[in-house]
C-alpha cells in the first residue's frame, strides 16, 4: 500500500514548496490541493463570473472531468477546459477570488473525490498539501502534518515570493485566511496530527523535520 503524507497549513506556511522538497527526497509523488480550487476559480474568471455567486460556481464545477493535475514532485502541471493554467492560476487575482469556490461545499465534496482517487492511485507514495487533507481527505494517511508559521513570518516570506507592497501582501494573506477558515479549521492540529512550527526554521530544517516523521 501507498505511504501517504498529509500536510495542511495556512497562506504563506510554505507548504507547496516543503511538501515538493519533501516528495522528491522520498521519491514520492506531489499532489497541491489548492491547485484544483484554483483552476476552478480559473474558469469562472475566465467566463466573466463571481465566485462568490454560488449556482456559477456550480456551473463551473461541470467541467471539472476537464481538470488535469499531474503529481510530478518536480513541477505539477495544471489544465483546464483544455487550457495549461499552470502559472495563470498562481496570480493575485485568482488568489483573491479561489475562497469563494472553496467554500461552496459540491465543489469540495467533487475536487475530494478526484483527490481520492489519486492518492488511491500514487506508488510507492504521495505527499498531498492543502487546508483539509489530515482531516477530510485522507484522515487515514501514514503521516499527518499540520505546517505552521507566525503570522508575520508568513507575510515576510510571500512578500520575498510575489514582491510589492508589504502591507498589501499581508492584508490580503490574512484577508484569505479569515475567509477559509469560515469554512475549514486548518489553524489547531486533530488529534494525531504533528504540528511543525517553521517560524524559526529554514527550509531545509523544515523538509527534514517532515521526511524524519515519515521514515521513523
Ligand atoms: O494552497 P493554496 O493557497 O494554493 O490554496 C488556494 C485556496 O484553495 C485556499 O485559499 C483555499 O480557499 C482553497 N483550498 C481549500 N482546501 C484545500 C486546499 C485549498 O479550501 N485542501
Amino acid at each position: 500500500r501507498a505511504t501517504v503524507v498529509a500536510i495542511d497549513g495556512p497562506a504563506g506556511s510554505g507548504k507547496s514548496s516543503v511538501a515538493r522538497a519533501v516528495a522528491r527526497e522520498l521519491g514520492f509523488r506531489f499532489l497541491d490541493t489548492g491547485a484544483a480550487y484554483r483552476a476552478l476559480a480559473w474558469l469562472v474568471l475566465e467566463r466573466g463570473g463571481d465566485t462568490d455567486d454560488e449556482p456559477t460556481v456550480l456551473a463551473a464545477l461541470e467541467r471539472l472531468g476537464t481538470l488535469e493535475l499531474t503529481v510530478e514532485p518536480a513541477g505539477q502541471r495544471v489544465a483546464i477546459d483544455g487550457h495549461d493554467v499552470t502559472e495563470a492560476i498562481r496570480s493575485e487575482r485568482i488568489s483573491a477570488a479561489v475562497s469563494g469556490v472553496a467554500r461552496t461545499l459540491p465543489a469540495r465534496s467533487a475536487v475530494n473525490e478526484r483527490f481520492r482517487a489519486i492518492i488511491a492511485d500514487a506508488e510507492p507514495g504521495i505527499v498531498a498539501e492543502g487546508r483539509d487533507i489530515t482531516t477530510v481527505v485522507a484522515p487515514d494517511a501514514d503521516v499527518r502534518v499540520l505546517l505552521t508559521a507566525d503570522e508575520a513570518v508568513r507575510i515576510r516570506r510571500r512578500f520575498g515570493d510575489v514582491g510589492g507592497d508589504e502591507f498589501q501582501v499581508g492584508a490580503r494573506l490574512a484577508a484569505r485566511d479569515a475567509s477559509d477558515s469560515k469554512v475549514i479549521d486548518f489553524l489547531t492540529a486533530a488529534d494525531g496530527v504533528t504540528v511543525v512550527d517553521s517560524t524559526d526554521l529554514t527550509f531545509d530544517e523544515t523538509v527534514d523535520a517532515i521526511v524524519r516523521l515519515v521514515r521513523d
